[in-house]
């Protein structure tokens, strides 16, 4: 593990550069200073062993500490290191021999360890890590090195080689043998040095450094030792002079190398900051290292032409073929080269059509997005059945609408709120899809009465509401409103079915004095809430005292809270009679409300309000348990009367109660009734609402012995058909039908026509609403079984039916006489 230094480790490589620059000055102030030759040599052949050991220990420490980071890495530095030792022990021996023996040494052992370094240093540069080339990259660098290497080979051959081995005849074989392995040990420098130069940093540029410091030392021994062979061969070399400097110089970049590669490692963390002009000095050469070659070849042509007028160590035609093979190379690189930049340029429209077609799909993706955003936003603003806009939109430009006729007074904006009066009995009785597509064609009639700035939306249900925007007086709105009846009491052909529907419709006439635009909406609502009340198809305006009556029919319904807990309500009961003879059959339970203010109030005036509430589901149960309680009561007073029954009506709501028949069947059991004493009244709504459940519970009633009746038989819209799939008792003929008999002679013909049907199913026929006696001899004369209506008894409190079952029990009763 490398040990931690205090400070910046960048300090280590200023110290060291602060001694090379110290040591240099006194080195060349004592080559200068000392004029005595054999002085100087004593001087050169000590220090170099010392600065040789000094950069050797810097390499090694570089070394341990590199193994560290990669075991490849540690591995070449020690190689390195080892060149710098094998160098110090051959300058140490060299030192030994030449001063103990007072004369150059040639051949030496010393030679052993010069030359041994070569191959150490080429080694560790070699397996100094780089980054992984492509395969194009490889070739080329094997060629500029290939390239520089003939070149150089040509130079030193021609220039130190040749003339070595011209100059040395008289030396041994072995001794030419060594003097040779400089020049060529100086050629593994160079492709040592070539190495580093076209070496791909492995990571950042500041890793570049110690190599760079390498390289330097390298080039500096490579000059150093050109120049020694060249003095040698002069015999102009004296150890100890300038020459020496150089070398440790070379050493000294060596160890500064080390150092800086300690640093390096060191600072792996932090970025670490070599000198500048180092760096744009390492920038520089690896800008200008791809034009090494051509530099070389030109070079190598100089030799060539030279060769005419100096005679180089070698023929004119192995000239001329060498500066060929280094043209070759060049040519090859240069295809390369082109070869490369033209895969470089494919990829290169491979990736701009790839980039194009991507944006391509992106601009596709953003246009579909959009249109998606759109229809979400068109969705969440719009109704899906009818298209229209919804609340939300509505209350929107509702909204914008208000602030636009403050600010402009000339302007008004006037709302309809819409509501389609026969859209409950016409969903109920003939089923969803026919209600749906009701409300869809009611709200394009209702848009093609508008003009086209004006805006229908379908709040919900069968409410619509209408923005008629710039309506400058009250006239031009009741016309709207006028158009929109007409419009609306056109028969709709659906599925087969004319149906006939009217509106109600409530107006606020201008908004521009509300705040909100809820606040619209809400009186809107009220105004048509009269307009219903005061028997539907109309139109009402409102006004402020509107208010007071939507807040008491809120005020109603927490009456009937309090009604039901005070037991406010009481039952009346209507007999029904026997037509042939005129006996009590049964009694028609009929709620009224005992108002602690009001009075007496009959069911039309709260059972509305009852059922939108819910509060109609505790009321009935009361009525069903009242009502069985009640005529438990009867049959035991009155033993001869225990053929008689109660009707009790039940609403569409409390027959969906999926526990109804539980419920029915508990009360029966609680006041020990027969279950036939029981006839349930059923509209004609509630079976084609729901066929297949209503089925099940009617079969299930009649099955337990319950008396089913439909009530108000021929006022819905309802089709025949079911009569015959039900378990039905009887069918209470509407009053409207009853009605007709005396005006024309279609009335008691069609009351024949449903009787005869009704027994042909096995059903019974009860006529209500009887009023005259001409009603009830027509309606005897066609066999209708029982009868009900004022003519016969008006509904009786308990103590007047009491007095009733006194005086007549099973006898036949006179007629108008009952009640009187
Ligand atoms: P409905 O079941 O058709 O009851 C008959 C209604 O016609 C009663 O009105 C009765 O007073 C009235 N009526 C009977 N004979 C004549 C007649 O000769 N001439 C005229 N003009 N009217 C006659 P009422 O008591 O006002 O009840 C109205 C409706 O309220 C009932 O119509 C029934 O649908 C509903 N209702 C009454 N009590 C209850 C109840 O306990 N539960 C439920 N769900 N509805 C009830
Ligand atoms: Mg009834
Ligand atoms: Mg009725």
């Amino acid at each position: 593990m490398p040990k931690v230094v205090r400070g910046h480790p960048i300090h280590i490589f200023y110290l060291a550069v602060l001694f090379i620059a110290i040591f240099l000055a006194i080195d060349l102030a004592v080559n200068l200073l000392l004029t005595d030759e054999q002085q100087r040599i004593v001087y050169s052949d000590v220090i170099a062993p010392v600065i040789d050991f000094l950069a050797c220990a810097a390499l090694f420490i570089a070394a341990r500490q590199s193994i560290v980071k990669s075991r490849r890495l540690g591995i070449a530095w020690g190689m390195i290191a080892l060149s710098a030792l094998v160098f110090a022990l051959g300058d140490m021996t060299w030192a030994i021999l030449e001063l103990g023996l007072r004369e150059p040494p040639f051949p030496s052992l010393a030679d052993v360890f010069y030359l041994l370094n070569y191959p150490f240093l080429l080694t560790g540069v070699l397996l100094l890590p780089e980054k992984p080339a492509t395969r194009g990259e490889q070739i080329k660098k094997v060629l500029d090195a290939g390239i520089v290497m003939v070149a150089a080979i040509l130079v030193f051959w021609n220039f130190l080689l040749g003339p070595l081995v011209a100059s040395n005849v008289e030396y041994s074989l072995f001794e030419q043998g060594i003097l040779l392995a400089y020049p060529v040990g100086d050629l593994v420098l160079l492709w040592a040095l070539l190495r580093i130069i076209y070496k791909r940093a492995d990571q950042q540029g500041e890793n570049d450094v110690p190599a760079f410091l390498l390289a330097a030392s390298i080039a500096i021994t490579i000059v150093a030792d050109c120049i020694y062979t060249y003095q040698a061969l002069a015999g102009t070399y004296a150890s100890g002079g300038l020459l020496d400097i150089a070398w440790r110089v070379s050493v000294l970049l060596t160890g500064l190398a080390g150092i800086s590669q300690m640093t390096v490692l060191r600072s792996s963390r932090s970025a670490t900051r070599f000198p500048g002009r180092l760096e744009s000095l390492i920038r520089t050469v690896r800008t200008i290292t791809p034009y090494f070659p051509y530099v070389w070849l030109i070079a190598a042509y100089i030799i060539l032409m030279r060769s005419s007028t100096y005679p180089m160590h070698m023929s004119f035609l192995s000239l001329s073929l060498s500066v060929g093979g280094i043209i070759a190379l060049v040519l090859l690189r240069q295809v390369i080269t082109l070869s490369e930049n033209d895969i470089l340029n494919i990829e290169l429209q491979a990736q701009t059509s790839q980039l194009e077609k991507a944006n391509q799909e992106m601009q596709n993706e953003i246009v579909e997005r959009k249109a998606v955003e759109q229809q979400l936003t068109h969705d969440s603003l719009h109704d899906a059945m009818t298209g229209l806009p919804n609340r939300v939109l509505f209350l929107d430009r509702l909204g914008q609408s208000i602030e636009y006729c403050k600010r402009r007074t000339e302007f008004a904006c006037a709302v309809l709120f819409v509501d389609v009066d026969q859209f409950k009995v016409i969903n109920d009785s003939l089923g969803h899809l026919i209600g749906d597509q009701l409300l869809i064609s009611a709200g394009r009639r209702m848009r093609d009465c508008l003009r086209s700035s004006d805006t229908v939306a379908r709040l919900g249900g069968d409410e619509f509401a209408i923005l008629l925007e710039v309506t400058r007086n009250q006239s031009s709105i009741l016309k709207v409103a006028e158009k929109l009846h007409e419009a609306l009491r056109l028969p709709f052909k659906l599925d087969g079915h004319e149906l006939h529907v009217t509106a109600s419709i409530g107006i606020v006439t201008n908004v521009a004095g509300y705040g909100q635009a809820q606040e619209v909406l809400r009186d809107a609502d009220i105004a048509m809430y009269q307009a219903k009340a005061k028997g539907k198809a109309r139109f009402e305006i409102f006004d402020i005292n509107m208010r007071s009556h939507a807040f008491s029919r809120l005020q109603l319904e927490q009456e009937i809270r309090t009604a039901l807990e005070n037991r406010d309500f009481k039952l009346y009961y209507q007999p029904i009679l026997a037509m042939k003879s005129n006996q009590l059959v049964s009694f028609e339970a009929l709620i009224r409300w005992a108002h602690p203010t009001r009075g007496l109030l009959l069911p039309g005036e709260f059972l509305s309000i009852a059922e939108e509430s819910g509060l109609i589901l505790p009321i009935e149960k009361w009525v069903l348990h009242e009502a069985c309680a009640q005529l438990k009561k009867w049959h035991e007073r009155y033993p001869s009367l225990r053929n008689v029954s109660v009707n009790v009506n039940i609403s569409n709501r409390l027959f969906s109660q999926p526990n109804f028949i539980e419920s029915v069947m508990n009360t029966l059991r609680t006041h020990d009734l027969q279950p036939e004493a029981l006839r349930l009244e059923i509209t004609e709504n509630v079976l084609i609402s729901n066929y297949v459940a209503a089925n099940e519970v009617f079969t299930k009633l009649r099955t337990l012995g319950v008396q089913l009746e439909i009530d108000d038989f021929g006022s819905g819209y309802s089709a025949l058909g079911y009569l015959q799939h039900f378990p039905i008792s009887a069918i209470k003929i509407d009053k409207s039908f009853v009605d007709e008999i005396g005006k024309s002679r279609k009335g008691i013909e069609l009351i024949r026509a449903i009787v005869s049907m009704a027994r042909e199913l096995g059903m019974e026929t009860i006529a209500e609403g009887i009023e005259t006696g001409e009603q009830l001899s027509e309606l005897q004369s066609v066999s209708c079984n029982f009868g009900q209506g004022f003519l016969l008894s008006k509904p009786l409190d308990q103590e007047s039916a009491e007095k009733i079952l006194e005086r007549y029990g099973n006898q036949p009763v006179e007629i108008n006489r009952l009640d009187s």
